[in-house]
């Protein structure tokens, strides 16, 4: 899978990207990631990337031209048109099964807007999806693309250890996820839950299941809809209330 990014500060993202286990799939190659700075696509001697806004208001705008060219030079480098995401906070609301679908892409290109955003033309006519990271607005798109990124780069196969790495975590199976413990057994004065330590396969994975419910159920309800419990799930969130 390849992801290029075009921003106006790419060492910012290159700086992220370079770290932990996505800098590791990028070295190994299993996943390419590729930051364009869209300044370099600007053709005035002062090499501008903003201007102010029609009719008034505060702060600058992104101009359009510097923006198409580096699309174009992206996808010249790519050898086809790719997946165009502005990250801005008008977007869909990103989430696991947006990432999800991301997956089943070969190439994404994200824009990053700075400033006040984006001409609205370049969002009219090259945009295949706006995407926002939650209902607040950042300085920039840069942190936005690299969450997607990571989000979407951790399920390429071969970028964590298994695939059920993600598999099992929050989001993935539309709940989320069970409390984990590591050693020691004792901490505090506090244990870790005896299902646990049991050996007991079975018994471990009913405490995660019935588990992954409660922590849904007391901090995600609205997560709980399309959830299909079983009898003695019903009665375990009775029990504790929370249904
Ligand atoms: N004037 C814009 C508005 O009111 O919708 C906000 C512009 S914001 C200061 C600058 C850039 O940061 C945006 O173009 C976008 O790329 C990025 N950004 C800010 N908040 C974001 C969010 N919640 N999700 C995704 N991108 C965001």
């Amino acid at each position: 899978m390849r992801i290029d990014i075009m921003t106006l500060f790419p060492e910012m993202c290159e700086r992220v990207l370079d770290e932990s286990i996505i800098g590791r799939a990028r070295r190994q190659g299993i996943i390419s990631v590729e930051c364009h700075n869209i300044r370099d696509y600007t053709s005035d001697r002062h090499r501008h990337v903003d201007d102010m806004p029609y009719g008034g208001g505060q702060g600058m705008l992104m101009k359009p031209e510097p923006v198409e060219a580096c699309f174009e030079a992206v996808s010249a480098q790519c050898g086809a048109r790719p997946f165009l995401i502005y990250m801005s906070p008008k977007g869909r609301v990103f989430n696991q099964s947006i990432a999800r679908e991301l997956l089943g892409m070969e190439n994404i290109c994200i824009l990053c807007g700075h400033y006040e955003g984006i001409d609205q033309r370049i969002i009219d006519s090259m945009v295949d999806m706006e995407l926002s990271v939650g209902d607040y607005v950042l300085t920039g798109g840069e942190m936005p693309a690299l969450i997607v990124t990571d989000a979407v780069c951790r399920m390429v196969p071969g970028v964590l250890a298994e695939d059920v790495c993600f598999e099992e975590e929050s989001h993935y199976s539309g709940l989320l996820e069970h409390p984990q413990y590591t050693r020691p057994p004792v901490w505090n004065g506090i244990s870790v839950p005896e299902e646990l330590l049991s050996g007991h396969h079975a018994r471990i994975t009913q405490w995660k299941r019935l588990k992954a419910l409660e922590q849904t159920a007391k901090f995600r309800p609205d997560l709980l809809e399309g959830v299909e419990l079983s009898p003695e799930e019903k009665d375990y969130l009775m029990e504790k209330q929370l249904i």
